[in-house]
């Protein structure tokens, strides 16, 4: 198996999605913009709930992302083989556009041919009433005995908040082999088959209201998830995400500075430097999203139209290169404006203005 790096494995998802019709969107801010209803941004999905909401009218139907995501809640389980705070998310969508007909085969055909996995080893999970899901995949090739069916608890999504837009899911499993941890639902704890979970198809086909009464909806929608680390682990055929060239060299920073060898023999140890390179990505992330939004809140204006968080991130991100090469010059160094307009109230009043927000930009960045 000829190794891929995870700059390729990102790389390629953006353009099998980009030939596929898609519109690459930006990752937005770890600290969301505009949602009460997370503190962090968990999931690629996020920034484009307003548009399957049906709230805002999307300028495109089809998308792809890059996200980068940050769990609290699977804190305990960092360390294992697949878990950590902050990933990329690699994920695709439809809005109204493109639904499990066109993306199950797509699905497939990107595992198969880009990340280069044996299909005679995927397993595939659905909702246990979702007969569509399973004839599509078993017309694209997948046999019945590789296709199992799970209850709410593994295979449903939604609604986000007590009514909206849900829908059954179906997750693509890797089988590595015996000796590589199980991440199968309902296989025992101690199992060790080696089905990692690497990618979710959510399929939100209905509507579901305050009574817990679904209706299908008009538009269907789809939204999926792929964590960048865990498509290394299975590309590469990798024990764990630690494995992977995202964390190899933070590793090899810890133990020179620690003095101690990873996969040395002490599996405290292992355990130690896992979780310290987890905390280590994930803090220089967090920090990272907290300078650019506690600049964004002072310094750049939400776009009204697009999607809040990602057009703050933007702003920001082009505000600071235009600093970084120059292109913005504290104001003293401007050319003087002509005598007349100098001396104009409005102009003097929007100078003086513009000279105390770029106090406030420069002690907050
Ligand atoms: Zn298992």
């Amino acid at each position: 198996m000829p190794s891929r790096s995870s700059d390729q494995i990102r790389a390629d998802f953006i353009e099998f999605w980009l030939e596929m019709g898609s519109h690459l969107q930006l990752s937005s801010s770890l600290i969301p913009y505009n949602d009460p209803t997370v503190l962090l941004t968990t999931a690629g999905m996020q920034q484009f709930v307003p548009y399957f909401l049906g709230k805002e009218r999307p300028p495109h139907t089809r998308y792809v992302s890059v996200q980068k995501c940050f769990r609290t809640s699977d804190i305990d389980e960092v360390g294992d083989r697949s878990h950590l705070t902050f990933f990329e998310m690699l994920g695709n969508f439809s809005i109204g556009d493109y639904f499990k007909k066109e993306v199950i085969p797509w699905a497939l055909e990107f595992s198969t041919k880009q990340l280069g996995l044996d299909q005679e080893r995927l397993w595939i999970t659905i909702h246990e009433t979702d007969d569509e899901a399973n004839e599509i995949w078993l017309k694209a090739g997948i046999p019945q005995e590789r296709i199992k069916r799970f209850g709410d608890e593994h295979n449903w999504w939604g609604p986000p908040g007590t009514s909206g837009p849900c829908g059954p899911n179906s997750e693509l499993y890797y089988e590595q082999g015996p000796g590589f941890g199980c991440g199968f639902p309902e296989d025992p704890p101690d199992c060790d088959c080696g089905r990692l979970e690497f990618w979710n198809l959510v399929f939100m086909q209905y509507n579901q209201d305050e009574n817990g009464v679904r209706t299908l909806l008009p538009k269907k929608n789809v939204d999926t998830g792929m964590g960048l680390e865990r498509a290394a682990v299975v590309a590469n055929g990798l024990q764990s995400i630690y494995d992977t060239d995202l964390f190899q060299p933070i590793i090899a920073a810890a133990e020179s500075i620690a003095g101690v060898t990873y996969g040395g023999g002490d599996s405290d140890v292992d355990y130690a430097l896992r979780v310290l390179a987890d905390h280590a990505r994930g803090m220089t992330f967090l920090v990272q999203a907290a300078a650019s939004t506690s600049c964004a809140a002072s310094c750049a204006e939400p776009s009204t139209t697009a999607n809040g968080s990602t057009s703050i991130g933007r702003s920001w991100a082009s505000w600071s290169t235009r600093w970084s090469s120059g292109w913005v010059r504290p104001i003293r160094t401007w050319s003087p404006m002509p005598r007349a307009s100098r001396v104009s109230s409005p102009a003097k009043k929007s100078s003086s203005a513009a000279r105390s927000r770029r106090a406030q930009r420069s002690s907050s960045a």
